[in-house]
Parts: structure tokens; sequence; C-alpha cells
């Protein structure tokens, strides 16, 4: 039995078969989640003979690091490796001004979705994670590091709302076991309708994230696969909806490619699709993965198409790029060792 992911209730319930206290169940999940302990010898509260009792049928991880890089900006990823072989990549942000240490973690092995910017599609899609291998990216990172995660952002591998129930149930343990407030936690969706619906009806507190990336049809479906099944206009309309049941402001996110979508033009047409819309706009220089040719704008080019976003009376942010020498920024996960 892995102790890593079960709940406090779920804990005391395996007390009470044990016959030990309610409170020892405290105490474990304190080791669990805040301490970041890896083996239950180091759950030093418990008497020696109760831990090798537990040790008989539990540890508390099954999860190794299999590489761990870090970038001269700070930031950390790590291929974590499950039981079965398979690996994904999570990645520990950190921002000199601010005393945040961001998650960024993975919700499948590959994606289908296959966007053709983005490394994590390039290997095909290989299966969901559970919810307990999610969390265990962000023990993973505690165990290591010492400290404590503050925010999380599902923007690693994979599609979080093709793997809804997994992601909602780690959102709850991140909310309830490791205290991250939901407002510290952000889901990206590259625009899956049926997901988007669903928590507008659950009244979601976290922050949604949308791939936008382009803004008409046209533009969109030659970097987005999805964008034949979900097009633009139906996903606009359901993110009004989901504005409207959850009274939250949603994020766009937007890479930008040179020459492609980065044009003045593009960018009046973006503030004029964004005008109805509740949201913070957030700008992504396109990161370099190896299989494409497109290229990242200039600075002068960002900063004029910030700009004329900024009339549509949106604030608008430019993503700091992190971790891009060990190909850790935004789209250069792939989930292997190299
Ligand atoms: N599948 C989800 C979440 C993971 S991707 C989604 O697509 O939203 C997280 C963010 O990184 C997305 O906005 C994605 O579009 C962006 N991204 C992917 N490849 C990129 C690249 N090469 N350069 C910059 N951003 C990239
Ligand atoms: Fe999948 Fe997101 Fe990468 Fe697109 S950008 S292939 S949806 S992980």
């Amino acid at each position: 039995m892995i102790l890593a992911g079960m709940t406090l209730e779920e804990l005391e319930n395996l007390m009470a078969e044990l016959k030990a206290t309610k409170f020892r169940a405290k105490q474990i999940h304190n080791w669990i989640y805040s301490k970041s302990v890896s083996t239950i010898d180091e759950m030093t509260n418990l008497s020696k003979d109760f831990r090798e009792q537990l040790k008989s049928f539990a540890s508390v991880t099954d999860t190794k690091i299999k590489v761990k890089q870090t970038s001269k900006d700070g930031t950390i990823k790590y291929l974590v490796e499950y039981p079965d072989g398979e690996c994904v990549e999570t990645v520990l942000m950190r921002f000199d001004n601010r005393a945040n240490l961001t998650a960024c973690v993975s919700c499948q092995v590959g994606c289908v979705v296959n966007c053709s910017f983005c490394a994590t599609g390039k290997g095909g899609f290989k299966r969901n994670l559970t919810y307990k291998e999610i969390i265990e990216q962000v023990l993973t990172i505690q165990r290591d590091t010492g400290l404590k995660v503050t925010n999380i952002v599902f923007m690693g591998q994979g599609e979080p709302l093709l793997n809804l129930d997994n992601v909602l149930k780690a959102l709850s343990i991140f909310n309830n076991d490791f205290q991250i407030g939901a407002r510290r936690i952000t889901i990206s969706t590259s625009g899956i309708i049926p997901g988007i619906k669903k928590l507008a009806e659950l009244n979601l507190q976290s922050t949604l994230a949308i791939s936008l990336h382009a803004p008409t049809h046209e533009l969109r479906k030659q970097l987005m696969p999805i964008e034949e099944k979900y097009t633009i206009d139906k996903v606009k309309q359901a993110l009004k909806e989901y504005v409207d049941k959850t009274g939250n402001r949603i994020t766009v996110e937007y890479i930008l490619i040179h020459g492609f979508n980065d044009t003045a033009p593009v960018a009046k047409e973006l503030a004029y699709f964004l005008k109805d819309l509740k949201c913070n706009i957030n700008l992504i220089p396109y990161n370099s993965v190896i299989e494409n040719d497109y290229k990242k704008p200039s600075s002068s080019d960002i900063m004029k198409f910030k700009y004329l976003l900024e009339h549509s009376g949106k604030k608008v942010t430019v993503r700091l790029e992190r971790g891009a020498d060990i190909d850790a920024a935004c789209g250069q996960l792939r989930g292997k060792n190299k």
C-alpha cells in the first residue's frame, strides 16, 4: 500500500483497521504532506513497533526521480518515473521577487491533441496519470528540495480536461491535504468544450487558462488540430458560460510565433475577439522545439503586439521564460530521458 495520495479520512479508516488512534492518522498525514518524508522510518513520532507494523504492508511512495536538471535561472526539472516505467516531467519555478514556488505538473504521458508547436504531442499519447501520480510530482519536488510548493499550474504534459476525473481528485487533495488554496491553482486547456462545461457546473474556483494562440478558425487550425473538433467560436461560447457561472476571470494564453500570429493585424483581430470575454491575456514568446521551424519574435515585436492588445482594455502580461537551457520551458517537455 502506498500512503502518498491518501486523504486524512482514508488514513483514519486505516488507523481504525489497525486499532490505532485517530491521532496517528493526523501525524502520518503531516509527515506525508507537510514534512514530505520519503520513508516510514522518518516518521519519528511514531513508535518503532508501530513503524515496523506499517512497513510490513505499506510504504510512503513508489515514485522515483530518474533525472534532475537545474537551470541557471534556478528552475528545476525532474523526470519522475512510476512503477510501470512510464515517465513524465515536472518543473519547479521560482521567481526572484516573489516567495512563491510554482510547480508545473503533468497529467498524462504524452498528449493526443498534438499541437504543431509542442514537444509533448510529438511522442503520441501513452496513458492518463492517476490522481496519485499527479500529486506525487509535487511531493517529489517537496521531498527533494525540502520546500513547500505554494502554487500549481496544470501546464506540463497532457491535456487536463481529457483526464478530468483524476485532475479534479488531485485538485481536491492539493486543496485539502497540501493546503494550497484553489485560487493558487491554474488549469490550462487547449479548449475541450465538455470539460469547460463540467468545470462551470462545478463552479471551480481555480483559474482556468485557455490556450488560444490565434483569433480565427483559419489561423488556429494550422496550429491546433483540435480546432477542427472544437472550433474557436464554440470554445468562446463555452468560456463565456464558464465566466457567467463562476464569476471568475479566465486567462488567455497566446504563443507568439514570428511572422505567423504576431503581426499588427492579428493583434487587432485578437483584441476584437476578446472584447466581450472577462479575461487577462498572457503572451508566451515561442520556445524552440527542434521538430519545427517556428521562431520567437524579437523583443520589440513582442512589445508592439502587447501594446496593440492593451487597446482592448485587458491586462496583458508577457510570460517570463524559465528553464529553456534545460528544455523545461513551456512546450519543451517530452518526458523522455534524452
Ligand atoms: N495541454 C494544455 C496544458 C499544457 S501546455 C494546454 O495546451 O493548454 C501549457 C502551455 O504551454 C500552453 O499554453 C501551450 O500552448 C504552451 N506551449 C506549448 N508549446 C509551446 C512552445 N513551443 N513555446 C511556448 N509555449 C508553448
Ligand atoms: Fe497537448 Fe497542450 Fe502540448 Fe497541445 S500544447 S500538444 S494540448 S500538451
